[in-house]
């Protein structure tokens, strides 16, 4: 038996045959030509060739996986058609008179290495990894190299040195029981992607892609983080347990849905669902939200070349009320900057940029943006029950000058006869700033949501991002947690309710605790609802 350990993305336990996929090689040598034009030509014949095959694969996920994580084809295409990108591989044949393929490998060598270097910014460096999945799909359209996967009827675990988007969406899921990767990182585009396919999968598990492998009985305990090959009688046994329990687990909770969440002496909590796009509100539907407690409306705004229209923004909080039926649907005005950045906004380079430009600070730089997004909104609140909230809150000035923005919205929205609604609005807690001035906030709002995500990086002064500081990194910090009591009791004060939607809000080790000080609602990814409500059920 095999035993190796790895990063969880997405849970369950999958058993079944391995099957290790060894990409063929390519031949990565740098050869000089004589004859830069010729190879000039293969190359924009393959990059044609490349673009078909992105389009077609496009086409083929579409309805697979949401529209966001389809996008993955229409960006690919994208960079193929990168004037920096054209221009290296250009250099490469022509200057350096280069090979066609070994030219377009340097060329994505050396744009993923400028993306990999904003080291700062977690969206940037996963567009080195893009950057090397477009180069290698040329190279391998010149090399004439099909790298078709082919897998058997019955499903397997699929084991891989790594996954590109683009391979992870083109594969037939309905064959495979789980992925095992040797490299890959937790939040990369393909761990994003499992999760949305709901696929048992481990990364970053240095697993070797051994022949030996291939065709022998593999555990993935996506539990627990670990990989098992040709396990012995007694951890199969054992682990068979633990996968039947938790499917029954998981079956259990859904007679969950429809049912009341409610403590046992009858105090009702708000269990609502995060979210950033629309597929996501189904998603929240199916596991019985009670209401959307933080739209993450920023991916609106990002991978692509420009602002989203006032008309399209205004579709998607239109269909998202609408879908909800009533319930309470939070929308967050863009929290753009930081670790969520888009080219076009042009936000000049930040030595800091978590504690730069970011979220309503652009958007009070940026009133033009700004307005666009709140008439979007108001317009919006006609069709169901909306509530809008600001992220990134630091004063009561802030506050202030929102309002009159708003105030002249609705009239200009309200002199051209165009319906709007009411929503409540509310300012997120996710700076100490706000936190110790929560008394005069709520003065100003209807709501408080807290965001545990964002107090905590402020309040300990640890970059959220820097995995190196997990040691130092005290999610239940008395610091953080004086601020969130604090927070309840001054919003308690005027009358006004408190949610939590950062991802402590789904940490069943706070829930009794969080309902104890008083919070009125927590807002969580869907897949946590049912297993909440059942804690929460069991409450006094
Ligand atoms: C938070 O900071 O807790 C939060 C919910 O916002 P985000 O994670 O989008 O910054
Ligand atoms: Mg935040």
């Amino acid at each position: 038996m095999v035993k190796i350990e790895g990063q969880s993305v997405q849970k369950g336990i999958a058993i079944g045959n391995i099957f290790v996929w060894k990409k063929k090689e390519v031949s990565l040598k740098a050869t000089k030509i004589s004859n830069p034009e010729e190879e000039l030509n293969a190359f924009y014949e393959a990059r044609e060739k490349a673009i078909a095959e992105l389009r077609e694969m496009g086409e083929k996920a579409k309805g697979k996986v949401s529209d966001e994580d389809a996008e993955i084809f229409t960006v690919h295409q994208m960079l193929l058609q990168d004037l920096d990108f054209e221009d290296a591989v250009k250099d490469g044949i022509l200057q350096e008179h280069l090979n066609a393929s070994y030219a377009t490998y340097q060329a994505g060598e050396s744009l993923a290495e400028i993306f990999a270097a904003m080291d700062d910014n977690a969206y940037m460096m996963e567009r080195a990894s893009d950057f090397r999945d477009i180069a290698a799909r040329v190279i391998r359209k010149l090399q004439n190299i099909e790298d078709k996967l082919t897998l058997p009827e019955t499903p397997v675990i699929l084991v891989a040195d790594d996954l590109s988007p683009t391979e992870t969406i083109g594969i037939d899921t309905s064959s495979v029981l789980a992925f095992v990767t040797a490299k890959g990182s937790m939040n990369s585009h393909t761990a994003i992607l499992a999760r949305s396919l709901g696929i048992t999968t481990l990364v970053n598990t240095g697993v070797e892609l051994l022949d030996e492998y291939h065709g022998k009985l593999g555990i993935v305990d996506g539990l627990s983080g670990r990989f098992f090959i040709d396990p012995e009688e007694d951890v199969l046994y054992h682990l068979q347990t633990e996968k039947e329990q938790y499917e029954e687990e998981q079956k259990a909770l859904q007679e969950l849905i429809g049912v009341e969440t409610i403590t046992r002496s009858g105090r009702k909590i708000g269990l609502y669902a995060n979210i950033g796009n629309v597929e996501d509100a189904q998603r929240a539907l199916r596991y019985d939200a009670e209401g959307i407690g933080l739209f993450r409306s920023e991916f609106l705004y990002l991978n692509r070349n420009d602002y989203p229209s006032e008309e399209e923004q205004f579709e998607s909080y239109k269909q998202v009320a609408e879908m909800m039926e009533g319930k309470e649907v939070i929308i967050r005005t863009l929290d753009i900057g930081a670790d969520k950045q888009a080219d076009y906004f042009q936000i000049p380079k930040e030595e800091n940029p978590a504690m730069g430009l970011r979220a309503i600070r652009i958007c009070l730089t940026r009133p033009e943006v700004f307005k666009v997004q709140l008439r979007a909104l108001y317009r919006a609140s006609a069709f169901g029950k909306l509530g809008i909230m600001f992220p990134m809150i630091t004063s009561v000035e802030e506050v202030d000058e929102i309002l009159g923005i708003i105030e002249e919205v609705k009239k200009e929205l309200l002199d051209k006869n165009i319906e709007i609604g009411d929503p409540d609005l509310g300012v997120m807690i996710e700076t100490p700033a706000a936190a110790l001035i929560s008394d005069l906030l709520a003065e100003k709002v209807d709501f408080f949501s807290i965001g545990t995500n964002d107090l905590t990086q402020y309040t300990l002064a640890m970059d959220r991002q820097n995995a190196s500081l997990a040691r130092f990194q005290n999610i239940h910090h008395q610091a953080l947690l004086r601020l969130i009591e604090m927070t309840v009791r001054n919003a308690h004060a005027k009358n006004v309710r408190v949610g939590i939607c950062g991802e402590l809000g789904a940490d069943s080790d706070l829930t009794e605790y969080f309902i104890s000080i008083g919070v009125d609602e927590l807002s969580v990814s869907a897949p946590r609802i049912l297993s909440l409500r059942k804690q929460i059920r069991e409450f006094a």
